[in-house]
């Protein structure tokens, strides 16, 4: 980023303006820790702001400070549309192309508004303003290092850093990730100091479960994994059915991939289930191994190298291609 565009953005952000912050399809944890820390921040600074996302998210993510202002495009198609047409600024976080906010993209392309990005993923597209690091653990360090390129720290209080701790907490699968930096542990030591409440967010995310959720992550454990042995390959699937019989909600599946991850030789899992009439597929590896690269060339979907998601029309195709092609990236 040029000196001169980061001069421009903080005289332009200098006086009130009509802002919207947008997060990619399927929000995570850094996904919303980042719109609404930045939601937070630009408020304080006196902008009317936003946060629209492409579509729902989990309940264990609905506790932030701004969350019960989020509008979700897919329920107020017309209202989130006219807020997007009106903006004078949309902050695109957490995403590296406009496909990834799914059928919003047409509104958020067609808005006259100075386009923003922050993001951590590999081979961003060129918006106005460009702040992207592929080698942050984080959308939500790089909110972080975006309000101290802003030179306004001091303006991160208890409800932002709990955001932003949110954001790279999830992100970095509780820090234990090789993202995670000195930097990383430096900026959480600063979001402590601020007072951030580090156990209380972890409680909110990560032990909020319904007795269903334990139960179907059982169920995935005990009766759905296949382990390919020889390929140091896992793989769990579920159908709409199997969803169904546990009361799925949203959310309750996040993480049941990593499990299949921790198992000793293993260097390439994932995870298929079925829902709104596609499969969703989650991969995760360990070290070089690839799995964006392999959601990227065979399942329309990209991420890090670690951590890819992409989606298939059917179950036993998508399971078929992944057995047939996942030896060429292990
Ligand atoms: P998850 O498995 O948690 O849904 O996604 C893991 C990561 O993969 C996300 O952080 C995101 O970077 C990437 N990802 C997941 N789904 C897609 C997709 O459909 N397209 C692309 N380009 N990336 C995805
Ligand atoms: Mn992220």
């Amino acid at each position: 980023m040029k000196k001169t565009e980061l001069d421009q953005l903080k005289e332009f952000l200098s006086t009130p303006k009509r802002v919207v912050i947008t997060t990619h399809k399927g929000p995570d944890g850094d996904a919303m820790g980042s719109s609404l820390a930045l939601y937070n921040y630009l408020v304080k600074k006196g902008h009317q702001a936003h946060v629209i996302t492409p579509n729902d998210y989990p309940y264990f993510l609905k506790w932030m400070k701004g969350d019960d202002q989020v509008i979700v495009f897919e329920n107020y198609p017309q209202k989130a549309t006219e807020i997007t047409q009106q903006a004078d600024i949309i902050f695109c976080l957490d995403f590296n192309t406009l496909s990834r906010i799914d059928t919003f993209q047409p509104v958020v392309e067609s808005a006259r508004a100075y386009k923003v990005v922050i993001d951590h993923h590999q081979d961003p597209d060129t918006f106005d303003f460009n702040f992207s690091d592929p080698s942050a653990c984080s959308t939500a360090q790089l909110v972080y290092e975006f309000f101290e390129l802003m030179n306004e720290t001091e303006m991160i209080d208890k409800s932002i850093a709990d955001c932003i701790y949110a954001g790279i907490m999830t992100d970095t699968g509780n820090f234990r990730f090789n993202s995670v930096t000195p930097k990383t542990h430096q900026i959480v030591a600063n979001l402590m100091q601020i007072g951030v409440r580090n156990d209380w967010v972890y409680d909110q995310i990560h032990d909020n479960a319904s007795l269903n959720r334990i139960q179907l992550l059982g169920y995935c454990l005990s009766e759905k994994l296949v382990v390919l042995d020889k390929l140091g390959v896992a793989y769990i699937s579920l159908n709409q059915a199997e969803l169904k019989k546990y009361k799925f909600q949203k959310g309750d599946t996040e993480g049941v991939v990593n499990y299949a991850l921790t198992i000793k030789g293993i260097t390439l899992a994932a995870f298929f289930v079925e829902r709104d009439g596609i499969v969703k597929i989650s991969f995760r590896s360990k070290g070089k191994v690839a799995v964006n690269a392999l959601a990227k060339n065979h399942f329309g979907g990209g991420g890090h190298i670690n951590a890819a998601g992409g989606a298939f029309d059917e179950m036993s195709k998508a399971i078929d291609t992944f057995c047939k092609v996942v030896t060429n990236y292990i």
